[in-house]
């Protein structure tokens, strides 16, 4: 166990940040003024519950408005405070910039647990901590638009815009203030698998590039690949279940609140995710090994390693210790800046967070591309577009006919060719685009420099310069 002491949060973001910017050529002055969190609002407020007042403490913090609005989650969890949410909010700030969301960064969070309150409870307190930021305009469709983020889902996020839209009946763009809503409250079809989703199609990129795959000792597809996975909330639930489902990766380890279950033959996630929702927690599950110390797992041998639940939890303490070849961060800061420089100096390869968890706010700029046009993405050119694959499909079949039917097209290829694309793949397509194109952003700086050795030091030089360009045409 080091003797040094940890860094917060949001010291750590800052150390990363001058190891990138140290490499930059940035004018006098500029390299503090992206650092330095804009405001962070904390606010205080009472909801009547159970018969009595209760007092609840909530912030939203403004990490750079170069581009407006400012975007990022709410959380809700017990451990909330104001160095965790500027970290984070800094975080969104690179994040946007690395996949070209056109916002500022922000970020929201009430120290609650939400286990403690039935769901009346939860949406009074929602909806008061709503109406608290958004009389401050810290929820606005122009200004300031969260999104879930841990211990919120769906179900906050319309009573937020609910709360939003009784504040200010005239608006038309109400719907917009803000992403992460169920469809039937203007959401958008495949938001909810989002950042789970941008994880697989990151690792999907890094596997197409030789280069990459040797540096982290890999090679091949991603097909068998042993991969060990924290956390089964949303984000780790999804990344796992198409990592398994569809790209052949096998989840031999699964580490949650309550424990660790270890299984070589590969964990079934469905079922799991069924067995923890009625069981609230791994222990007692009939396959694979359990420990109660799950974080020990993070230290077992794999291929890829998935942190996808709290921040920290790779640090000067374990890092030493983890065997894992290829880390891809998606939770946000789970490695720690002491635990990132262990790890460079061992050889891992760790695609970060601002980049590997940033599907959530590239389908968020979608959904609040689809608010403010008042259309479905799709509506316009779907069945135009089977029309013409018909028109295709007509002409061989008739060409086929003519040679006495010698040759027929395939079904499940006509099947697949003449459906037009909905919102569904459209947004699929969108972010499969956006994380392939950062990614070879990064790889681009990562391979192109000799001074950048990994990809959260390419990540940062690539967002920082996109930011400092902001700042710079704004004539700042
Ligand atoms: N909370 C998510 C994140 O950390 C999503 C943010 C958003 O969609 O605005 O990236």
């Amino acid at each position: 166990m080091s003797t040094i002491k940890e860094p917060s949060f949001r010291e750590s973001v800052d150390l990363m940040f001058n190891r990138a910017v140290a490499l930059m050529d940035l004018p006098p002055g500029l390299e503090e003024k992206i650092r330095v969190c804009n405001a962070t609002y904390t606010v205080r407020f009472g909801v009547r519950l159970r018969g009595q007042i209760q007092t609840f403490t909530g912030y939203r913090s403004v990490h750079s408005e170069h581009m407006e609005p400012v975007k990022g989650g709410i959380r809700f969890a017990p451990g909330v405070n104001q160095d965790e949410v500027e970290a984070l909010a800094a975080l969104m700030t690179y994040k946007c910039a690395l996949v070209d969301a056109p916002f500022g960064g922000s970020k929201g969070g009430l120290c609650i647990d939400p286990r403690d309150y039935d769901e009346h409870e939860l949406e009074l307190i929602t909806r008061r901590f709503a109406y608290e930021l958004a009389k401050r305009d810290l929820i606005h469709p122009s200004q300031n638009v969260p999104a879930p983020d841990m211990g919120t889902s769906e179900r906050e996020m319309a009573w937020i815009a609910d709360q939003y839209a009784r504040m200010n009946t005239t608006d038309i763009n109400a719907k917009a203030c803000v992403t992460g809503k169920p469809l039937n409250a203007g959401g958008i079809a495949g938001r909810v698998e989002a950042t789970g989703r941008g994880v697989q199609y990151a690792l999907q990129e890094f596997f197409r590039h030789e280069e990459d795959k040797a540096k982290a000792g890999l090679s091949g597809t991603l097909d068998g690949k042993r991969v060990i996975v924290q956390g089964l909330g949303n984000v780790g639930y999804h990344a796992a279940k198409f990592l398994s489902e569809e790209d052949g990766c096998k989840i031999v380890g699964v580490i949650e609140r309550d424990g660790g279950l270890l299984d070589e033959n590969g964990l079934d996630i469905e079922d799991l995710r069924a067995w923890i929702s009625k069981h609230d927690g791994v222990d007692g599950y009939p396959s694979g090994r359990y420990i109660k110390d799950g974080a020990k797992y993070l230290e077992e041998d794999c291929d890829i390693l998935i942190p996808a639940a709290l921040e920290g939890v790779i640090n000067l303490s374990n890092a030493e210790r983890i065997q894992a070849k290829l880390i891809i961060e998606a939770a946000n800061g789970p490695i720690t800046a002491g635990g990132d420089e262990i790890l460079r100096k061992k050889g891992t390869v760790i695609i970060p967070d601002m980049y590997a968890n940033a599907g959530g706010v590239t389908v968020s700029y979608f959904e609040w591309v689809k608010n403010l046009s008042h259309i479905r993405f799709g509506r316009m050119q779907r069945r135009q577009e089977e029309a013409r694959h018909q028109l295709v499909v007509d002409q061989l079949e008739a060409l086929s006919e003519s040679m006495g039917k010698s040759w027929s097209l395939d079904p499940a290829f006509k099947e697949k060719y003449l459906k037009g694309a909905g919102e569904l793949e459209l947004v699929r397509s969108g972010l499969d685009d956006t994380m392939r194109t950062a990614y070879q952003d990064m790889r681009e700086v990562w391979h192109g420099r000799e001074d950048v050795t990994d990809l959260r030091t390419a990540a940062y030089l690539v967002s920082i310069g996109k930011v400092a360009g902001s700042y710079r045409a704004k004539g700042l």
